[in-house]
């Protein structure tokens, strides 16, 4: 009855764990530390032969139930959680680049992970190319014989565009690169790239899939055992590790994920269709559209266009700022993912430090607003941002 449950089940019921009490859910275990029943039993436990756990930063109670949990979810052999999303980047960095070795990435993946190469990782040798993925011919052409890892991100933030995770995964395992893919945009509800070919899928799960905006957490999904023997160790050694406490919060938001996203979507379709046809916006990019660049890739790639939209205003840099002033329901801040809607102006917040040109490279203009729509009353967040918007004009 327990097998091969459908995916709003494993919500619910993924960990299947049986409390020693019998607890209905999987309690907080906020030990650091657990005893042996004796010499050889320890010995079992280091060598691996005995399932018991040791000591919290390898291994917990709590946290091994949400990673049962997020395995089944994206399809994987294993999965690993994290302190927060930059943890599960760094430990999937660590886990398969060398001195030497070259990355090729997605340009406009998310800000940090790309930082990381460039300031710290490079200083231990790693070379990287930051290319446009959503054409997989530049991905070809970036290729070098040191490369070891591709490192994608779709749909890209703050552009919304859509790279071809099966392609791209063809043309990467011809050359025996790692393929790795940052779902949070998605949660697996809408894309499971490890079905496509990916090997390695990671998410901050500060975002969609705890969804309420109160925990930083990550996890990273294998494809194999063999991938998860790689990962695992590198994680527990960095000290990676999540917090019991933090996985208690993540088992309880993700319960909703699906209610959720789908709420959430419902409400984006709307507001995109919506804000496509107000006179104070240029354009809208939402993979719901079809007026969306890579509409159709996006309905075979993904089981729903989510509920990230950007939109240009054409008003410019001022009328940005003008938006932001001016919304009351709607929350201005970063992040996304959560039941609650937030807006924010890459050009003077996100992407504030960077030149204009390397804005414009990345397709950030100055008018561009970033969208995360939650679950509220569709009605109220349209009347929000109608009022705000009529200023901009
Ligand atoms: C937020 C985010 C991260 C980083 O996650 P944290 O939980 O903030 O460390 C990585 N990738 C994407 C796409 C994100 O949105």
């Amino acid at each position: 009855m327990k097998d091969n449950l459908r995916f709003d089940t494993i919500l619910i019921h993924g960990s299947d764990v049986e409390e020693p009490f019998g607890a209905a859910v999987t309690p907080i275990y906020q030990v650091s530390t657990f005893k042996f029943k004796n010499a050889a039993h320890g010995a079992a436990c280091f060598a691996g032969e005995d399932p018991g756990f040791i000591y919290t930063r390898i291994g917990n109670p709590t946290i091994s139930a949400l990673e049962k949990t997020l395995a089944k979810l994206e399809n994987a052999a294993k999965c690993v959680v994290t302190s927060s999303g930059m943890a599960a980047v760094n430990t999937v960095y660590m886990s398969f680049l060398s001195a030497g070795d070259h990355i090729v990435s997605t340009a406009a993946v998310y800000g940090p992970s790309r930082v990381v190469i460039e300031k710290y990782w490079s200083r231990f040798g790693i070379q990287y190319s930051y290319i446009d993925t959503t054409d997989v011919e530049n991905i070809k052409k970036a290729i070098r014989p040191n490369t070891k890892m591709l490192y994608l991100e779709t749909p890209t933030n703050p552009t919304i565009a859509i790279t071809d995770l099966k392609a791209a995964a063809e043309i990467a395992h011809q050359h025996n690169i790692v393929v790795v893919v940052d779902n949070t945009f998605c949660s697996p509800i809408l894309q499971r790239p490890l079905d496509l070919g990916v090997d390695v899928v990671l998410h901050s799960m500060t975002k969609f899939i705890n969804g309420h905006a109160d925990i930083v957490a990550g996890a990273i999904m294998s494809k194999t055992e063999a991938l998860d023997k790689i990962i695992r160790p590198t994680m527990v050694n960095m000290g990676c590790n999540m917090d019991p406490t933090q996985a208690y919060m993540v088992i309880r938001g993700v319960k909703t994920l699906s209610l959720r996203v789908k709420k959430q979507q419902e409400n984006a379709q709307i507001i995109a269709e919506w804000l496509e046809k107000h006179p104070a916006v240029a354009s809208v990019a939402y993979p719901g559209l079809p007026s969306h660049p890579q509409y159709e890739l996006g309905k075979k790639q993904m089981d729903g266009p989510g509920s990230l939209i950007s939109f240009e205003l054409k008003g410019g840099h001022v009328a940005g700022e003008k938006l932001m002033n001016n919304i009351q329901l709607v929350m201005l801040a970063v992040s996304l993912g959560g039941v609650e809607s937030l807006m924010s102006h890459p050009a003077s917040m996100t992407h504030s430090k960077m030149t204009k040109e390397s804005r414009l490279e990345g397709g950030i203009t100055d008018g561009l607003v970033r969208f995360a729509v939650g679950i509220e009353d569709v009605n109220d967040i349209i009347a929000d941002l109608d009022q705000a918007l009529r200023k901009c004009i």
